[in-house]
């Protein structure tokens, strides 16, 4: 079974090669970690490196973003950091973000998180890369916004938490949706319907470590191995054949980082 956590932060991990030689084991190939600001997307570019020279045989790549939280910062500096990225990792980064829009927490004010989420939208457009989205409490400005500024063609809406009629207008749009830990929660109704819904070549899975652990590890420290738990809630849910289901959720997952 091919397996690819298409999400996850390392960066306040002391050991991050233990755990993906810990998912590795388990069959987790492929990995994209993201950086949420200037000082986290530093440190993922730099983990990667190590990563990727430690395991020449697995997929390991970065994405460099200012999460809604910390959409204060200079955007200047994630640009040149992005630049200096791409000219330096040759095939180290992949993807914009995570970047879009939380209302819930609303720890920076709506008009400077739209200010950075267009930003990031324009650089990952420019420079032909992939943009994650994180969106919470906010799904009409970020339609909105992406519909606006046009959206880049490999747009993925991470940690996809809405249901039957966010996933229409997601795919309306063409983006991809990546089904996290949540979907294996039992009070995920509506998020589980979203999973079934959901065409098969339109998803991808990801662990957002070091949150949300699916069950049976939830309230537990998460980990990129665990995105097999997602993966086969998937399965499950879809009541699809494994094999054939994981071979098209890692390559949908190749194809939108454009890694093939
Ligand atoms: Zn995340």
């Amino acid at each position: 079974m091919k397996i690819f956590d298409s999400h996850c932060h390392l960066y306040d991990e002391n050991e991050p090669e233990k755990l993906i030689y810990s998912a590795a084991e388990n069959g987790v190939e492929g990995f994209v970690v993201v950086g949420t600001s200037y000082e986290t997307s530093r440190k993922t570019v730099e983990i990667v490196s190590q990563l990727q020279e430690d395991f020449p045989e697995l997929d390991i790549y970065s994405a460099i973003g200012l999460h809604p939280h910390d959409a204060s910062e200079s955007f200047d500096r994630i640009e040149e950091l992005v630049r200096e990225t791409l000219k330096y990792v040759p095939n180290g980064l992949v993807a914009i973000g995570e970047c879009g829009l939380d209302y819930y927490y609303n720890h920076c004010e709506p008009t400077i998180q739209v200010e950075a989420f267009r930003r990031q939208i324009e650089l990952a457009k420019q420079l032909n890369l992939a943009l994650i989205v994180h969106t919470r409490d906010a799904w009409d400005d970020t339609f909105k916004i992406l519909d606006e500024q046009g959206a880049p063609k490999n747009t993925i809406i991470h940690c996809f938490t809405g249901g039957l009629n966010e996933l229409t207008e997601c795919l309306k749009r063409n983006f991809t949706i990546s089904f996290s830990g949540i979907v294996t929660f039992k009070n995920s109704i509506e998020l589980q319907r979203a999973a079934i819904e959901c065409p098969t070549h339109s998803l991808i899975v990801e662990t957002d470590s070091p949150f949300l652990a699916p069950e049976p590890f939830r309230g537990k420290p998460n980990s990129p191995k665990n995105v097999i738990e997602v993966l086969k809630k998937i399965v499950e849910l879809k009541q699809t054949d494994p094999d054939e289901a994981a071979t098209t959720i890692f390559t949908n997952t190749q194809r939108v980082f454009n890694l093939i």
